[in-house]
């Protein structure tokens, strides 16, 4: 067991980064966070958290308080004719989740790090690392000192540039993403609909709360974009309602105006050939943005988080427990990466569904348990 204090300053103060700031502090380091926004804000709407990254929230006392703001869903893939896809050989667990709204687990986390030990507008340029410290620097001028420096600044990370030059995220090209919040309506009360499409689309909806849904459309291979957002929401959509089916959902995204839309060119970083250095480590989508057909980057960046937590705790020497934690992710992102590859090249629904069971019955039946 490793009972040295260590500061520790991490960048970056979203879902990950919070995460890892609260988890290391209830080990008893002293934790600052550095987030270059004026404000703890979420991008998106609501996010869907599996059970190994629930087990990190209980650890530091907020699992209880994270599982009432959220919905637990029973996740449900139809064909475009309406005809359910529930693949065989894997149990329910496979397909069950929480759904939570992102800005309220924001406030929640930020909470529990102690907003003393978070500096807003913060924006890192770079670091130095030496044998014995590493100096983070900031744009005003301003640095400061640590023994380890996380980066958790997300998928344009400035830390993975400096750690790793020619690492920067590329476009997934032609995956695009549209999703909004809308008042719940007469759509189905439980569950996501998740409808698997033609032309590689992909979408549906989900009650995030008892009064609100969120509605979301990806497609990869989207070619030329035409129209508003909702516009290009819609006839995507459309490929999902066949024959009367999802005429909800249509509606749905009818209703929703144009500047509650989210719509994102998505992102990927590429396979590392390491996450880490002597003091300085990376967590979250710093170091494996992925495209969101899985719907488990958070949750698998939070799992890092655990096995960072267990590394250092457990593993005397800090370069040491680097090394370790970096081994245990990255083989179990080479893994990731192939599965989601699979799923990405499902031909139809019922192989598309097949292959995400797969994903997600293998993610949950081998998760660290740290
Ligand atoms: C459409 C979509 C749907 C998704 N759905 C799901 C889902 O259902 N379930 C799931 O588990 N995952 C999902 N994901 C993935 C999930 O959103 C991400 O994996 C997760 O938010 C990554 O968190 P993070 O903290 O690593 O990065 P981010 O959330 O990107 O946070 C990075 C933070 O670092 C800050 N920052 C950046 N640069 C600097 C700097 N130089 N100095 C200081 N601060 C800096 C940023 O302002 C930001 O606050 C989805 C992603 C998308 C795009």
């Amino acid at each position: 067991m490793n009972s040295k204090v260590m500061s520790i300053v991490i960048v970056g103060g979203g879902l990950v980064g919070l995460t890892a700031a609260a988890s290391l502090r209830r080990i008893g380091h002293e934790v600052t966070v550095l987030e270059q926004a004026p404000e703890i804000r979420a991008v998106g709407a609501g996010i869907s958290l599996w059970p190994n990254a629930l087990r990190e929230f209980d650890r530091f006392g907020i699992g209880a308080e994270v599982a009432a703001m959220g919905r637990e869903v029973d996740a449900w893939f139809f064909d475009p004719a309406g005809r359910a896809q529930r693949p065989a050989g894997y149990d329910d667990s496979a397909f069950r989740f929480l759904f939570v709204p992102r800005p309220r687990l924001s406030t929640v986390l930020a909470d529990a790090v102690g907003r003393t030990r978070i500096t807003l507008g913060a924006r890192v340029t770079g670091y130095t690392e030496t044998d014995d410290k590493v100096v983070a620097h900031l744009d005003n001028g301003a640095s400061v000192h640590a023994d380890l420096l996380i980066g958790a600044d997300g998928v344009y990370s400035r830390v993975r540039a400096q750690l790793l030059p020619d690492s920067e995220a590329r476009p997934h090209v032609g995956n695009f993403a549209w999703r909004a919040v809308v008042p719940a309506g007469d759509e189905r009360p439980e569950g996501t609909v998740l409808t698997l499409g033609p032309e590689r689309i992909r979408g549906g909806y989900s009650r995030i709360t008892e009064t609100e849904t969120m509605w979301f459309i990806s497609q990869f291979g989207t070619g030329t974009l035409t129209g508003g957002k909702r516009d290009r929401a819609l006839e995507r959509a459309r490929h999902l309602a066949e024959g009367g089916w999802h005429e909800d959902l249509l509606r749905m995204i009818a209703a929703t105006p144009e500047q509650s839309i989210l719509e994102n060119q998505i992102m990927v970083v590429p396979a590392l050939p390491r996450w880490t250095s002597r003091r300085v480590a990376l967590i979250g989508d710093a170091a494996h943005g992925l495209s969101p057909h899985i719907a488990a980057g958070g949750t698998l960046g939070i799992e890092d988080v655990g096995v960072l937590r267990n590394a250092l705790e457990t593993t005397p020497n800090l370069r040491n427990a680097l090394i370790s934690y970096e081994q245990l992710r990255m083989l179990r992102f080479e893994r990731v990466r192939t599965l989601a590859d699979e799923v990405e090249n499902a031909d139809g629904p019922a192989e598309s569904a097949r292959r995400y069971a797969a994903f997600s019955h293998w993610m949950l039946t081998t998760a660290p348990t740290v």
